[in-house]
C-alpha cells in the first residue's frame, strides 16, 4: 500500500494548498507506514517538481503530455486513477480546490474507492477503522466518516492542516498513460486574470465586507486595509449580486468556502449562509455597528462601531507601525 497525492499546477507553478496536500499525504503515509508519490499533470519544470520533496514526496510522476496541458476533468481523473493503480496506492489525496472538487468523485468511482471530500484532520486509525473528520451541514457540525473500502480518496480542505516540511529528495519519473479521446471532449476554458492581489482560496488573511458598506465607492478603504495586511478581499453575496464586487469574491454557502487564519468581516450581518463559507476560519474579527448582529456570536474579537470610523483608524494604526 502507498499514498498518492495529486499536485495541481497553475501555469507551471504549485500553490500553497498543493504543498499542504503533500504535507497531509506524507503524514498519512507515515501513519500507515508507507511511501508517498505525487502525480503532476501539465507542463511543470523539474526544479518546481523537486520542491515537492521538501514536503515529503519521495517520487513524482510527471505527466507532461501536450494534450493534457490544460485541465480536463475526465482525462485528469483517468490519469490520477491510472497513477494510483501503477503505484499500488490505496489512498489518494487531493486538495479540495475548484478542480479537486470535480476530480475527487471521478477518481473515487474509477478506483471503486470510498470518498471523503472536505477533510479537516488527519485520519484516525482506530482499532482497524479508518475514520476521517469533515465539516457537515454548512459548517454547523462535524461528521466522522468511516472508509471501509480498500481504496480511499480524500480531498483536504485548504488551510485545514497547514504546510509541514519533511525534506526528502524527490525522484522524478516521466509517466505517459494512454488518454482516451472521449475523455478529452469537455475542455474547460481557463481565464487567468493578471493581478498582484492575494488569491482568495489560498489566502491566510482575508478582509471581507458586506452591505453595510453602502456602495462600491466605499471599497477603497477595504482594499487599503487588505493591502496593508497582505490580505485577500472578499464580500457577502448581496454585494456581488449588486455588482459592487466581482463574483469571485463572494464567500458563503453559494460562493467560495475559505478557512484563513484571520477573517475580518466588516458590515456583514453573519447570516447562516454567509457563515457556511467562513466559519472554519481560525480567528474571526467582526466590525458591525449593530451589537445584536448574529456575526458577533461566532466572533473571536468584535468591534461594535461604524465601519467608516473604525476602518480608517485601523489603517492609520497599521501605517504607524
Ligand atoms: P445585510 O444582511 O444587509 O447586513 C449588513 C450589516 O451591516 C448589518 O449587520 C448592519 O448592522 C451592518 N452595518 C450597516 N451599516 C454599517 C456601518 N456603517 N458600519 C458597520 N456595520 C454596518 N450570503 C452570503 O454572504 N454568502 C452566500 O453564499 C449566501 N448564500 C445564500 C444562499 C441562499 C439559498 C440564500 C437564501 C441566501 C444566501 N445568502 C448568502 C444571503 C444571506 O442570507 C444574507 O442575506 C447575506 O449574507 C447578507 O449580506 P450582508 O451581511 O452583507 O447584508
Amino acid at each position: 500500500m502507498s499514498v498518492l497525492v495529486y499536485v495541481e499546477q497553475v501555469e507551471g507553478k504549485f500553490k500553497k494548498s498543493v504543498f499542504e496536500a503533500v504535507s497531509y499525504a506524507k503524514a498519512i503515509a507515515d501513519k500507515t507506514g508507507t511511501s508517498l508519490t505525487a502525480v503532476s499533470i501539465g507542463n511543470v519544470a523539474d526544479n518546481e517538481l523537486q520542491e515537492l520533496g521538501k514536503y515529503g514526496a519521495a517520487k513524482v510522476l510527471n505527466v507532461a503530455s501536450a494534450e493534457l496541458k490544460n485541465f480536463v476533468n475526465q482525462a485528469y481523473a483517468a490519469v490520477i486513477a491510472e497513477a494510483a493503480q501503477k503505484e499500488g496506492a490505496e489512498i489518494v489525496v487531493l486538495s479540495n480546490s475548484f478542480s479537486g472538487k470535480g476530480l475527487a468523485p471521478r477518481v473515487a468511482v474509477k478506483l471503486k474507492a470510498g470518498l471523503v471530500d472536505g477533510a479537516i484532520e488527519l485520519p484516525q486509525l482506530d482499532g482497524g477503522k479508518f475514520l476521517v473528520k469533515k465539516g457537515a451541514f454548512s459548517g454547523k457540525a462535524f461528521a466522522v466518516t468511516e472508509l471501509v473500502s480498500a481504496n480511499k480518496v480524500i480531498a483536504l480542505n485548504p488551510n485545514a492542516f497547514g504546510v509541514k516540511e519533511s525534506a526528502v529528495t524527490a525522484s522524478i519519473e516521466a509517466f505517459s498513460p494512454a488518454v482516451q479521446p472521449t475523455d478529452l471532449t469537455a475542455i474547460v476554458k481557463e481565464i487567468v486574470r493578471a493581478t498582484d492581489k492575494v488569491s482568495l482560496p489560498d489566502a491566510e488573511l482575508v478582509v471581507s465586507a458586506g452591505r453595510g458598506l453602502k456602495g462600491p465607492e466605499n471599497w477603497g478603504m477595504i482594499e487599503e486595509l487588505a493591502g496593508l495586511l497582505g490580505a485577500a478581499t472578499a464580500c457577502s453575496k448581496p454585494v456581488s449580486d449588486a455588482d459592487w464586487r466581482p463574483h469571485s469574491e463572494h464567500v458563503g454557502q453559494t460562493g467560495i468556502a475559505i478557512s484563513p487564519n484571520l477573517y475580518i468581516a466588516i458590515g456583514i450581518s453573519g447570516a447562516i449562509q454567509h457563515l457556511a463559507g467562513v466559519s472554519s476560519s481560525k480567528v474571526i474579527v467582526v466590525i458591525n455597528k449593530d451589537p445584536e448582529a448574529p456575526f458577533f456570536k461566532v466572533a473571536d474579537y468584535g468591534i461594535v462601531g461604524d465601519a467608516f470610523e473604525v476602518v480608517p483608524k485601523l489603517i492609520e494604526a497599521l501605517k504607524a507601525h
